[in-house]
């Protein structure tokens, strides 16, 4: 990792990172910021938590910082796409704090909201512009906003992107830009069905991939609870009875399930709301702001709705359900243990789900400690051949009654950041498959 002042960024940007508290570039900061200084196109394999929107917001509001002009009415110099409003909203915050010492102004267009503020800003005019593709498209067709004058043009999450039917939105797009412009692309993982756009819109892009798969943060106490499937709400019900679980974000794997769950935690009196991708934005939205407040203590998420959430301070992460994908488990558990903070991260498997514990646990290179102290602690699921390698029972208890917080050493190797070239992505069992349409409709 380098130090921020060796990236050669103009001195308000640094000024901005190292207000940040930042202090050293994560490795794909300190890969790509001299590329995209140097004018390259990029093509980035990183997920959230690696550091990659200041990988491309310090690069961007430096070169944009070389030319001193004001916003020229509905034409932006840079564009950013996202795919949800919540990504966008979050992009948005950050381009603001980074450019916090320059006189950028920055404009952000998404679906399911107003279009008239958004027209009235894009003809006042901004230099950076981030926006969903759904309403972007509506904007240009309308005349409001023209992109013959973009210098940069970023594409974040291209892989959910692609999945939630955005691609021909985004060609659409990118043949409004003039030929000349720097194009960055960043994508969690990589597909080959996102071969054919890097192909189109990129052009001899330096190929950075980092990834936190590998790695999970020492801060985080990972946990697995073996139980029966049916016996999950109540071992829930069990784990939320205690207070000390201050901001639990709770992980399902379908948006059904999550509902099941908000159903339960609200019959039983827990102060708790959902977010997936069924919830229109005015309810999500105010279930994050509830949540980030302090209002409601637990916030049950798919983990496609969970890639906005940018809160601090989760104190736990339980998975109601194990990801089938390992990168979702390291994702999902990043959301606690931030910023030096601790957390934990408790999940519930079940016999079925035996065998992504197994993958998981080859990914992150270690076994997750085992708790049984608890009720409903199944022994034929622990038994279960699933989980191949040996066994990971970390601190075995006397079973008791009730779960308490248990004591459990975090086990834990790697850095947050640190870079890994092995992580091969994976793509399986894509959240919006079959229902292109209707995702679009809801994200634009
Ligand atoms: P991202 O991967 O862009 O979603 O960033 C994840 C989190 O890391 C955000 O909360 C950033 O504020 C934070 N972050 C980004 N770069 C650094 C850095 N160099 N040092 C410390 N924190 C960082």
């Amino acid at each position: 990792m380098s130090n921020f002042a060796d990236l050669n960024l103009v001195e308000p940007v640094l000024r901005a990172v190292l207000e940040q508290g930042y202090e050293k570039a994560t490795p794909i900061q300190t890969q790509a910021i001299p590329a995209l200084i140097e004018g390259r196109d990029l093509l980035g394999v990183a997920q959230t938590g690696t550091g990659k929107t200041a990988a491309f917001a310090l690069p961007l509001l430096h070169n944009l910082s070389k030319v001193n002009v004001k916003a020229k009415s509905k034409k932006p110099r840079a564009l950013i796409l996202a795919p949800t409003r919540e990504l966008a909203v979050q992009i948005s915050n950050s381009i603001k704090t980074y450019g916090n010492h320059l006189h950028f102004r920055t404009g952000i267009v998404f679906g399911g909201t107003s279009i008239r503020p958004q027209i009235q800003n894009l003809t006042k005019g901004v230099h950076i512009l981030v926006a969903t593709p759904g309403r972007l498209l509506d904007l240009m067709r309308q005349g409001h906003v023209e992109l013959d004058e973009i210098e940069t043009f970023i594409l974040d999450e291209a892989d959910r992107m692609l999945d939630m039917g955005f691609i021909d939105d985004i060609k659409l797009v990118a043949k409004e830009m003039p030929k000349e412009h720097q194009t960055v692309m960043f994508s969690a993982t990589m597909p080959k069905s996102l071969k054919g756009l890097i192909a189109t819109l990129l052009n001899d892009p330096v190929r950075i991939e980092v990834s936190i798969a590998a790695s999970t943060s020492k801060n985080i106490k990972q946990q697995v609870l073996f139980v029966q499937k049916n016996k999950k709400m109540d071992l829930l019900s069990d784990l939320l009875a205690d207070e000390a679980k201050k901001r639990v974000l709770v992980f399902t794997r379908t948006k059904v399930n999550a509902d099941k769950v908000i159903k339960f935690l609200i019959q039983n009196d827990i102060r708790a709301a959902v977010i997936h991708g069924d919830k229109i934005q005015k309810i999500r939205e105010r279930a994050l702001k509830n949540f980030s407040e302090g209002k409601i203590r637990v916030l049950v998420a798919t983990d496609v709705a969970a890639r906005g959430i940018d809160v601090d301070d989760i104190t736990h992460v339980i998975n109601f359900e194990l990801p089938n994908e390992p990168d979702s488990y390291v994702h999902r558990i990043g959301r606690t243990g931030r910023a030096g903070a601790s957390g934990v991260a408790i999940s519930l498997c079940d016999l079925e789900e035996r065998n992504y514990l197994r993958s998981i646990e080859r990914v992150i290179k270690q076994d997750v400690p085992v708790n049984e102290d608890h009720e409903y602690h199944c022994e034929k699921t622990a038994n279960a051949k699933g989980s191949g390698g040996k066994s990971s029972k970390f601190s075995r208890k006397p079973r008791r009654k009730k779960s308490g917080s248990g004591s459990f050493g975090s086990g834990n190797k790697g850095a947050k950041w640190s870079s890994n070239s092995s992580g091969k992505p994976v793509n399986k069992n894509r959240p919006f498959k079959g229902r292109k349409k209707r995702a679009r409709d809801k994200a634009a």
